[in-house]
């Protein structure tokens, strides 16, 4: 039994998601998100269960962990009670917090959760704005959406709803500071904060510099694609 093994045993998402896995792979047969992807709950339940800390640091090396919706219809079907939604959530968070997540595609846009859900819940208590929701990331919303938002600007003028997103949270209500104070003590206090900062500090690590970082994101931003950074061999 391996140190980061241990580690993930203390987890409580883990203990509630973990009794034993019989490998039957119920699982991987009503998973959505293993009909499209290189995914199989089965495999990440048996990895683990292998308390193997080679084998689980390559699995949080690896895009997998991330392809999970967390729809929980795995855990209905398992016959043996586990939650591999939960599991997936400490696999998750061990990955943030030793910055294997730097190495997977998947695990790089955790950089845009941060970014985008994290830092809009800490300043409005919300984790997308509509502003957010960019065309070029979201083209499956068609033209109707890109339309307004080329014209969100005018739009909100009809509807009077500010566009100040620096200091309100924009078409949303705005949440009373006292909640927010409470809202940032629960971040604060479950480690959520420091896993954010994680997330900037590994990337930062993986990329070289602060300025690769911002790089990267614009690269996000302006082509709605991180792939079109490249990362160096040596990064
Ligand atoms: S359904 Fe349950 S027991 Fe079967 S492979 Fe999945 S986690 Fe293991
Ligand atoms: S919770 Fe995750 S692993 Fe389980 S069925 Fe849904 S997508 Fe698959």
């Amino acid at each position: 039994m391996g140190k980061l093994f241990n580690e993930l045993k203390e987890d409580i998402l883990y203990q509630h998601g973990m009794n034993a896995c019989l490998n039957c792979g119920v699982c991987t047969a009503v998973c959505p998100a293993a009909e499209f992807n290189d995914y199989s709950p089965r495999e990440v339940m048996n990895t683990v269960q292998s308390e193997d800390d080679e084998l689980i640091i390559e699995l949080l090396k690896s895009d997998k962990i991330w392809y999970c919706g967390q729809c929980f219809s795995c855990k209905t079907r398992c016959p043996r009670g586990n939650n591999t939604a939960n599991v997936i959530l400490a696999l998750r968070r061990l990955s943030i917090r030793y910055g294997y997540f730097t190495e997977s595609e998947k695990g790089r846009q955790q950089l845009f959760a941060k970014r985008v859900f994290g830092e809009n819940m800490l300043k409005r208590g919300y984790t997308l704005l509509a502003e957010n929701i960019t065309p070029a990331h979201f083209p499956e919303l068609g033209e109707n959406w890109e339309y307004y938002y080329e014209h969100r600007e005018e739009m909100r003028e009809w509807w009077d709803v500010p566009m100040d997103l620096e200091n309100s949270p924009g078409s949303h209500r705005v949440i009373p500071e006292k909640d927010m104070e409470e809202l940032r003590a629960i971040y604060q206090a479950t480690g959520a904060i420091e896993l954010m900062d994680s997330v900037e500090k590994s990337m930062e690590k993986k990329l070289g510099s602060k300025k690769e970082v911002e790089k990267y994101w614009q690269t996000w931003l302006e082509t709605g694609d991180s792939r079109n950074y490249e990362i160096k061999d040596n990064k």
